[in-house]
């Protein structure tokens, strides 16, 4: 189900209603006073009376029956059966009287029913005031309709009271035009009666709105060219006239609705309260409304002689733990020195009158406070004001809260109103505690946050009063100006963490505008219509506040989401055990998880930050040195030289160095480093055992949930996307910014575990697609697939190998791409095409000819291939020693006429072969330093194991041969591992090119290095060693293959070898 009709369904809407929007007093749509609409191109609305104004007919008939035990639709029957000459019909003419009415309808309801029908009794049921009321909401309606200057009129079907009267039980004085059946002597649907109404108004008929609750009635009207509108119950009725007139049509009492039937209360009780407490003046009808909102606590609109009031009560039934605290926000408002204090600060509050904790009065404890007539704005988008106003009104919001933080604590006395200090992080537990309890699945986003907010908890907090549910509909402002009357509901009022008010109150610009009842922002132009946005109001209050930004705003954004993800789930849960249902508690759950998901991508945003925030990694400022030769220094023609390449300076050069071990890496790197080392403890090695078994389950071929989880806590860690080189990505737009020798160290980290590449984005063949698409990509292909690349979301493959051609000669290669009316079509037949069989793999980067007759180096290209283009068809998954690397595999796949757009082509045709040495710059040695981290957890576990295995009387540590291995695996590391360092410093000092001999040697040099370091380790383990209860296996298998998955040792042995030969003696 889509998010918009999730939102829209009327539970949710009543669950949000409950928690977002919990009561108030005048809730209205917007300032319509400031700007006035008018009806645009209506100026008259026409009413029918039964059914509309008063109740149907109909209606009375079918309680009447039930009452006098008639068999059911009896009156209904006559009232058809009978036609346009039927008794009915004929009275509503005036053809007959009331008497013979009475009569001949009592005759044919007594046929139809088989039984005596005592008519009489309906029809003074029908006519009595009790049962002929005005419904208010269209008394209210049709004094807003005229305040617009627009007309009314009745048009009704009625008939002449035995006192000689027409039926009319209205206010004659709220209409201009009368026309009654009776007088008319012509009924509905008779063309005719309408065109009375028309022409006694003055209008035609597109200027009108016609309101029935009779499908004929209605179909007559609309032939004419009415506007129509079918009543089935009057409140949605006005609803459908506001949309259509453009303005409110409800504003005795704004936003306030007869009391639901499961929220009444007890009026005799509360009335005799009143009066003592009022006093003797206190006389009169008491009048009862309910406030729109507030499930939560319900809220009552009373008017008792000349006294408005608010009640608010607690709502029935069990609550959770320290929610609906009545007691403490009355006790809150009442308290003198609480008053006082907010009213130094100039923070306007409700006057409460009483607390009445008695439940022999209504049932609950509540509290009465002076109604106030102001405006509150429930839309965020402020429709029907100008961007000034709307501005205005922000900044007012702004303003006020800020004064709520300026109370003086310590001079107002509320130094004990709440504890000092950690706020948040009791907040954090106290809104854990209540999700916990309410818990009715497992949501992700919520595990994630209940293990991520705690251990992100901001440093310093300063301590003031909160208010804990500020917000724009929390705000009572003047009906003319944004002056701020009132702030209501001060439930969860107390000392605390000021930011997280303001976080709150900026909920809305996060959300969706078709969110239930209480609509977001995210998707208006915040600058059209004159509101700030999010960063802005937070500015203008720190501002105000002369406090400098706070960096962990995310934080508290993530806190505010989180929180009311928690309250959704208790009003989920409630829901459940309500009568809900299954359906729409689904539903609700959803909402839960929508706003956990924000909250979640707040913690990735904060995680995000906090790596972007590493000061830029300049190489220049290492300590230990290793050979960068000065740029003084004559170039022999063939020399190696680290100062060819034009993106290094001179300044680089002279003072380059090269990081040996993590302890020399700049401190934020190196706290990355180890923020990493601690993830990997935390998250990564515990989950391997299960992400294993999903990759032998029969689920194997989709991605993993767990790992899908894992990288969602890797975003938040800011541990994303760290692979990218700050020499492809100087502004740090896509990546951390880091060195190729720093990440080397984090690379290494992550080689530990076979899923960690994954699980911080930086897993082939993803790396080299993102880099080549930084460097080559046009921003169409940019947008299309680094940002879904680079946010995790998609997955890529790269396609160069053919079978039936040797391919670590890439001259080899057969494909074709053809060019043909402005596309390019592609034929051609690969294998070993890594991830192509992952379902989330939405691009693939093909290497083809575009030309076979060019030189050597420029027959090829590189297109960027939609996986969904028609013509991709894959064979089969090819095992590496068995194992299928699933979901991603390998595929041998077909390309038959498979045609994408010119566009698609990266960089250009014919330049295939500088895109790959590109690509395959920074992107080869990644397999080179996920080799040494397979290496040392392959050494690291033999060496565990020797300790604790004995054979022949001693552990196999003292073997001597196992001593041996070790050693020798020792040495292998290491020598690889500073090879790979040097080939990383290089290229940070001089660009890949440079850095060619040290690439090609750790391509040699690493594979095998590291298939022998895991083959010493699978025979230490025995039997063991090649199961797959270790990694052991698996590291085995992939470093030999990767002896020529990424060019054959042969290739780079003759690479190295040619260029030493190069080289001066
Ligand atoms: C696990 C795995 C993943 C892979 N992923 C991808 C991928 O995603 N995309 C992709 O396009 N390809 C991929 N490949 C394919 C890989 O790039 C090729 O296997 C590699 O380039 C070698 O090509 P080839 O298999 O055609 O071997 P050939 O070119 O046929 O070579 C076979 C053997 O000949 C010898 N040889 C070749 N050249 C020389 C020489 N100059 N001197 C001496 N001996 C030589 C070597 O021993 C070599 O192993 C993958 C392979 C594996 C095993």
């Amino acid at each position: 189900m889509c998010l918009r009709r999730l939102l829209q369904s009327a539970q949710l809407q009543r669950a949000w209603r409950a928690v977002f929007v919990k009561h108030g007093q005048g809730r209205h749509q917007g300032a319509w006073r400031w700007t006035h609409s008018g009806g645009g191109t209506y100026k008259a609305v026409i009413f029918d009376m039964g059914g509309v104004l008063i109740p149907s007919p109909g209606r009375v008939a079918a309680e009447w029956e039930v009452q006098n035990h008639i068999p059911s639709g009896t009156i209904l029957k006559a009232l058809i059966s009978g036609g346009e000459n039927g008794p009915w019909m004929k009275f509503m003419r005036a053809e007959i009287t009331t008497e013979d009415f009475l009569q001949e309808f009592g005759r044919l309801c007594s046929e139809i029913s088989k039984t005596s029908v005592p008519l009489d009794s309906f029809f003074s049921l029908l006519t009595s005031e009790r049962v002929a009321k005005p419904f208010p909401v269209m008394t209210e309606a049709i004094t807003q309709i005229r305040a617009k200057g627009l007309q009314t009129a009745v048009l009704s079907n009625n008939f002449y009271l035995p006192n000689g009267k027409s039926f009319l039980p209205l206010d004659r004085k709220q209409f201009d035009v009368v026309v009654e059946s009776c007088l008319e002597g012509v009924c509905k649907p008779d063309a005719r009666m309408y065109k009375l109404c028309l022409e006694r108004l003055g209008r035609q008929p597109s200027e009108s709105i016609f309101l029935d609750d009779l499908g004929p009635n209605l179909k007559a009207a609309a032939s004419l060219g009415i506007h129509i509108i079918k009543v089935h119950d009057p409140e949605t009725a006005v609803k459908e006239l506001e949309t259509l007139l453009g303005f409110p049509l409800r504003m005795a009492v704004p936003n306030t609705r007869p009391v639901r039937k499961t929220m009444e209360i007890p009026k005799d009780s509360l009335e005799k309260h009143l009066k003592d407490l009022l006093g003797t003046q206190a006389t009169g009808p008491l009048e009862l409304l309910q406030f729109d909102h507030g499930q939560s606590n319900p809220t009552y609109y009373i008017r008792l002689a000349k006294h408005q009031l608010v009640l608010r009560k607690k709502p029935p039934g069990t609550l959770l733990p320290s929610a609906h605290a009545i007691e403490r926000e009355f006790s809150f408002l009442c308290s003198g020195r609480i008053m006082k204090a907010l009213a130094n600060a100039g923070v306007p509050v409700p006057k409460v009158l009483d607390l009445c904790e008695d439940p022999r009065v209504i049932g609950t404890p509540f509290y009465l406070m002076e109604y106030c007539p102001g405006l509150i704005y429930k839309d965020p988008s402020l429709p029907g004001l100008e961007p000034s106003q709307r501005r205005a009104i922000y900044t007012a919001m702004n303003r006020v809260l800020c004064k709520i933080h300026s109370v003086d604590l310590k001079a107002a006395g509320l130094e004990d109103y709440g504890k000092h200090g950690d706020y948040v992080a009791r907040q954090v537990q106290t809104w854990i505690k209540q999700y916990r309890a309410s818990e009715t699945s497992t949501i992700p986003p919520m595990e994630r946050l209940i293990e991520w907010l705690p251990l992100h908890l901001p440093r310093q907090q300063q301590t003031t009063v909160v208010h804990g549910d500020f917000r724009l509909d929390n705000v009572l402002f003047h009906p003319e100006t944004a002056e701020v009357l009132a702030v209501l509901d001060w439930e969860l009022s107390t000392l605390g963490d000021p930011l997280a008010d303001v976080a709150h109150s900026c909920l809305a610009h996060y959300l969706p505008s078709s969110f239930p009842v209480q609509p977001g922002l995210s998707d208006s132009d915040l600058s059209e219509l004159g509101i700030p946005t999010a960063e802005e109001y937070f500015r203008m209050y720190c501002l105000h506040m002369g406090i400098r930004p706070t960096e962990n705003w995310n934080f508290y954004m993530a806190f505010s989401f989180f929180r009311i993800a928690a309250i959704l789930q208790g009003v989920y849960k409630r829901s459940l055990t309500g009568h809900a249902s299954s359906a729409t508690g689904e539903q609700t759950g959803k909402l839960t998880e929508f706003t956990s998901n924000l909250a979640w991508d707040f913690a990735v945003k904060e995680g995000f930050r906090v790596f972007k925030e590493m000061p830029a990694t300049k190489p220049l400022t290492r300590s230990q040195h290793t050979r960068a030769r000065p740029q003084s220094l004559p170039r022999t023609p063939g020399m190696r030289s680290y100062v060819t390449s034009t993106d290094s300076s001179p300044a680089h050069i002279s003072k380059g160095a090269l990081v040996f071990s993590p302890e020399g890496l700049s401190p934020p790197v190196r706290e990355l480093y180890q923020w990493l080392k601690q993830v990997m403890e935390r998250h990564v090695y515990p989950a391997e055992p299960e992400l294993q078994h999903h990759q032998t389950s029969a689920e194997k071929w989709t991605p993993s949930p767990l790992l899908e989880d894992l990288k969602e806590k890797a975003k938040a860690e800011g541990l994303w996307n760290v692979f990218l080189p700050v020499e492809t990505d100087p502004e740090k737009k896509y990546g951390a910014g880091l060195t190729n020798v720093e990440y080397a160290h984090l690379c290494e980290v992550m080689g530990t575990s076979l899923y960690a590449p994954e699980i911080f984005n930086c897993s082939a063949p993803d790396t080299g697609n993102v880099e080549l698409l930084v460097r080559y990509g046009t921003e169409e292909q940019k947008a299309r697939w680094l940002i879904p690349l680079l946010e995790g979301k998609a997955r890529s493959c790269f396609a160069m190998t053919e079978p039936q051609v040797a391919s670590s000669d890439a001259t080899n290669i057969e494909s074709s791409i053809q060019e043909e009316d402005g596309f390019y079509v592609i034929n051609g037949h690969k294998w070993w095409i890594s991830g192509i069989l992952d379902p989330r793999c939405q691009l693939c980067v093909f290497m083809g000819k575009t030309d076979p007759h060019a030189p050597r180096h420029q027959q090829q290209s590189m297109l960027s291939v939609p996986m969904d283009t028609p013509g991709i068809k894959i064979i089969r998954p090819l095992t590496v020693y068995g194992l299928e690397d699933a979901p991603g595999g390998h595929g041998e796949v077909l390309f038959e006429q498979v045609c994408v757009p010119k566009e698609n082509m990266v960089l250009g045709p014919g330049r295939g072969f500088k895109i790959a040495q590109g690509r395959l710059g920074p992107g080869r040695i990644h397999h080179c330093m996920w080799l040494i981290g397979y290496s040392e957890r392959a050494l690291a576990l033999t060496k565990a194991r020797a300790k604790s295995r004995m054979a022949f009387g001693k552990p196999l540590v003292e073997q001597g041969t196992v001593l041996a291995d070790i050693a020798q695996s020792r040495v292998e590391i290491e020598q690889a591992q500073l090879l790979v360092l040097k080939a990383a410093h290089v290229m940070d000092m001089a660009g890949s090119k440079a850095a060619a001999l040290d690439i090609a040697m750790i391509k040699m040099g690493a594979p095998p290095m590291a298939y022998r370091v895991t083959d010493r380790a699978i025979q230490a383990f025995g039997a063991a060693g090649p199961s797959s209860d270790y990694p052991l296996a698996q590291f085995f298998t992939r470093a030999r293959a990767l002896r020529f998955a990424d060019g054959p040792d042969e290739v780079h042995r003759a690479a190295v070898a040619k260029m030493e030969l190069k080289r001066c003696s």
